[in-house]
């Protein structure tokens, strides 16, 4: 259980935070990580050091938004590894501001990197899958946003819960070839993309940052804890590892009990 010996696993948005941990646990799980990022420097740094520890990685710049960048991005890992068999479609960025301020061009861009970002990088991957029959697995970072809502965050509570959707139909359509998708959904993890909302909440709600995290971010916890990148990177490499289609088209909280559906 929760091995990936020799697996080639492509993870988005692996430069930094929740999706730097997951590569970094597929490759001490034996998985050959694809460290896809924007920031091209970044995924460079998380690959040499995932070889640096033995393990076997390949850093790729690619915006996930970007139709070419992506087919020609899945095109270069596979001309290098031979196969993709696991994809983490984890990119994501947060943008915060109530509905009535929202600026068009945000809600776009958002929704952009975490639905095109998700479907491309599903389509590319899946194609390589489909070929080979050999099975895959599709993980998707979702969010206790893809089950419930908070203010300032229309674009994100939408994209987190149009993950759903997308994992639901994959596995309809992937089971033709034994590739399983399923969703992760954490509660707040401290990443950049939390560290950066703790103020703009701030002066948003009218609150202190202490306030923010106490009243806003983890009020409905059962423990009051933060969600950490070891718990996420640990339940998306069991959904990745897992070995039949008893588990496909599902979603799984990790959110101290802040979601229990
Ligand atoms: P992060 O900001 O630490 O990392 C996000 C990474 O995505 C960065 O390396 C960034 O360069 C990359 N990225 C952004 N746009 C991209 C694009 N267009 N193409 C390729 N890469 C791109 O954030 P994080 O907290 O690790 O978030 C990762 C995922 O986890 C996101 O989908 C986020 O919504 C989700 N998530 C985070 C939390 C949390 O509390 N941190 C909770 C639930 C879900």
């Amino acid at each position: 259980m929760n091995r990936l010996d020799g697996k080639v696993c492509v993870v988005t948005g692996a430069a930094s935070g929740i999706g730097r941990r997951i590569a970094e646990v597929y490759a001490a799980a034996g998985g050959r990580v694809v460290v896809a990022d924007l920031a091209a420097e970044a995924a460079e740094t998380v690959a040499a050091g995932i070889r640096a520890t033995g393990g076997d990685a390949l850093a790729l710049a690619m915006d996930v938004a970007d139709e070419a960048q992506v087919v020609d991005g899945i095109a270069r890992a596979i001309a290098h590894y031979g196969r993709i068999d696991v994809l983490v479609a984890n990119a994501g960025i947060q943008i915060v501001s109530p509905i009535v301020d929202f600026d068009f061009a945000d809600w776009k861009r958002l929704l952009a990197i975490h639905l095109d970002g998700a479907f491309l990088t599903t389509r590319e991957c899946l194609r390589d899958m489909a070929r080979r029959r050999e099975g895959g697995a599709i993980v998707y970072m979702g969010s206790v946003h893809s089950h419930l809502a908070s203010k300032l965050k229309a674009p994100y509570v939408t994209a987190k819960h149009g993950l759903l959707g997308l994992a639901r139909a994959v596995a309809k359509e992937g089971a033709e070839y034994g590739v399983r998708a399923n969703v992760v959904c954490p509660g707040f993890v401290r990443t950049p993309l939390v560290e950066k909302q703790i103020p703009e909440q701030a002066q948003a709600l009218g609150l202190s940052e202490d306030e923010v995290v106490r009243q806003v971010m983890l009020k409905d916890t059962v423990d009051g804890e933060f969600t950490t990148l070891d718990d996420v990177a640990n339940v998306a490499l069991m959904l990745a590892a897992f070995e039949t289609n008893a588990l496909t088209g599902q979603s799984l909280n990790v959110s101290h009990g802040w979601a229990m559906q």
